[in-house]
Parts: C-alpha cells; sequence; structure tokens
C-alpha cells in the first residue's frame, strides 16, 4: 500500500514531544483522541490521532490489543490507516517521516493502556486464566503482548513478518477466552503445532481494506468440515481453502507449490512425506489444470519415496 503524506509538502513535520504521562485506565473497546494514548500535535500542529482498545487484558493489567489510527485529515484525503501493532506504526513512521527519531516519536505518547476492568478486578477470573506469575505493580512491567492460549511457541510473541500486517478487527472467535488467533485452529480452537513447516495448516492471509484476516486452520479440519479441498454444493471449492471468519477463498495450488518448493531445500524427509500426503489430499478430484499438474508431481515424489523407504 503506497500512501502518501497529505502534509509531506508542507514542510518538515514537527519534532515528537518528550513523555510522562499520568495513565488512566479504560473500558474494554474504549477508544479516544489524543494525549496520553495517542500522538498529538504531530506530524502537524492540530493533528490528533485515535487511540482503541479491545478486549484482551495482560497479566500486567494492560489491554494486549491496542490500535492506533492516523489523524482524521489522512481519512479525509482518503489515506486512513489502523496501526494494530508497534511495529507497523514504527515501519510506517520510518517508511513517510524518514528524519524523524522513532524512540523520540514512541516516546511522545503512552504505547500502554492500563484496563480498568483489571484494576477494579471485574474481569480478574478470566485474566488469571492466562496469569503465570501475579504482578505487584500492575503498571510497571511490559509485555507487548501475548498468547491467549498460553502457547509459548506462539508466533504473536516473536516480532517477526506476522505482526507487520494489520490484523481485521475480530469480536467473533477471537473475543473467546483462551482463543489466541495466532496460534488456534478456527475450526477446533486447539493450538496448532507449526514447529514441523506449515503442511498441517493455513492461515488466511485475505485482506479487506488493508486488513489481513490472519486466522488459522488445521488443513484436517478443514478437510473434515468440506472447508478445504475440492467440494461441491454451494460453498463449490477447487482445490481451494474457504476460510468461515472471513468468507475468503485461498488457492492451495499455490500454497502447496510454495511449501513443496521449500521443503524440498529445508525440510527433512519425515516433514516431506508429511507434506505430499496433505496435499494428495487436498489436492484430488479437482478439475483445475494446476491442480492436477501438482497433483501428478506430488504422486510421482510419493512413489519416489515409498521406493526409498521399501529399500
Ligand atoms: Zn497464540
Ligand atoms: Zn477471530
Ligand atoms: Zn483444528
Ligand atoms: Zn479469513
Amino acid at each position: 500500500m503506497d500512501i502518501d503524506n497529505p502534509g509531506r509538502s508542507e514542510g518538515s513535520p514537527s519534532r515528537p514531544k518528550a513523555n510522562g504521562f499520568q495513565l488512566y485506565p479504560v473500558s474494554v473497546n474504549e477508544s479516544g483522541e489524543g494525549l496520553p494514548y495517542a500522538p498529538e500535535d504531530w506530524p502537524h500542529p492540530g493533528d490528533k490521532w485515535v487511540w482503541k482498545v479491545g478486549k484482551r487484558i495482560a497479566v500486567s493489567g494492560f489491554f494486549m490489543d491496542r490500535y492506533l489510527y492516523l489523524p482524521s485529515r489522512f481519512s479525509l484525503a482518503g489515506q486512513g490507516r489502523c496501526f494494530a501493532s508497534r511495529l507497523s506504526l514504527e515501519l510506517y513512521v520510518q517508511k513517510h517521516f524518514p528524519d524523524v527519531d522513532v524512540d523520540a516519536f514512541f516516546s511522545s505518547f503512552s504505547w500502554k493502556i492500563p484496563s480498568k476492568a483489571y484494576k477494579r478486578g471485574v474481569d480478574y477470573l478470566e485474566i488469571s486464566r492466562y496469569q503465570t506469575k501475579t504482578s505487584e505493580h500492575p503498571l510497571s512491567d511490559s509485555p507487548m503482548g501475548g498468547c491467549k492460549a498460553g502457547n509459548r511457541f506462539c508466533s504473536s510473541l516473536d516480532t517477526g513478518e506476522d505482526s507487520v500486517s494489520e490484523i481485521m478487527f475480530c469480536d467473533i472467535c477471537c473475543s473467546e477466552p483462551g482463543f489466541c488467533r495466532d496460534c488456534c485452529c478456527i475450526l477446533c480452537c486447539r493450538i496448532i503445532n507449526k514447529a514441523h513447516g506449515g503442511h498441517s495448516y493455513i492461515r488466511c492471509e485475505a485482506s479487506t481494506d488493508g486488513y489481513i484476516c490472519g486466522h488459522n486452520c488445521h488443513i484436517d479440519c478443514a478437510l473434515r468440515a468440506y472447508m478445504a479441498g475440492t467440494v461441491g454444493g454451494s460453498i463449490g471449492l477447487e482445490a481451494e481453502y474457504y476460510c468461515r471468519r472471513c468468507d475468503s477463498r485461498t488457492d492451495l495450488v499455490s500454497h502447496f507449490t510454495k511449501l513443496l518448493q521449500a521443503c524440498e531445500s529445508l525440510g527433512s524427509r519425515d516433514d516431506i512425506e508429511k507434506l505430499l500426503n496433505v496435499g494428495f489430499c487436498v489436492l484430488r478430484g479437482s478439475k483445475k489444470t494446476s491442480a492436477h499438474q501438482l497433483l501428478n508431481s506430488i504422486e510421482k515424489a510419493m512413489s519416489k519415496v515409498s521406493e526409498e523407504n521399501g529399500r
């Protein structure tokens, strides 16, 4: 997405101010404008960014989901944007305001937003489900998120590429306690083991208005639910995956082509074998030429593997 900064022609933006804020606790789904939770008078005097929080609250009492929106003049210019992660905002600032000190920008407001519910103890039960250690000073530590499913291998816990994209707001599955968009299957709600390559699950990368769905699903669950592969009837899938959350389809031919390419160079023999089996299940029955071609090469590779195993 290419966004020009509407203010760029007006000269270089002013420096973000230093912080030192009195943080006040806010309610679930609350939103507001400007300080202390969103930049103010930046990049230009009079600019007010908008902040919003989600529902999830970290052990520390801070919201795990917090969003920042560009000041309204950007949306009036058709360049509105929402940031769901600190990293995405950082990349945006670096790209559009290369002269600005990113640290100074982040110290011009408070990224962390404390929750009222936590303070009052209202959602305490829910919070304590994910709690590993009680913090005596809820405002003093700084988790930038966390995994609601308690999965310590969850991709939400690393600052990799996943957090670069803006994810769409979801108050269906993602508002459920214990469900983590980054690591749980939307059909069975169990944690997806991503340790062995990508053959066992698929992540929906469909984007609506610039927000990525980002929900994951076990391929097995999707096959069982007739939401992957080739399926007749009203959904009508042709070597595709259908995301129950956002109704988007993902082409499984290109998905598995990429996986096979990656697996050929990196995967263990066991991984390749599993991937071939899943690929076979997903592609069979399709009338698409590309699916046929891939299925053929999968079948060849499978017979080669079984020959080698028989030796
Ligand atoms: Zn997770
Ligand atoms: Zn969700
Ligand atoms: Zn599942
Ligand atoms: Zn989706």
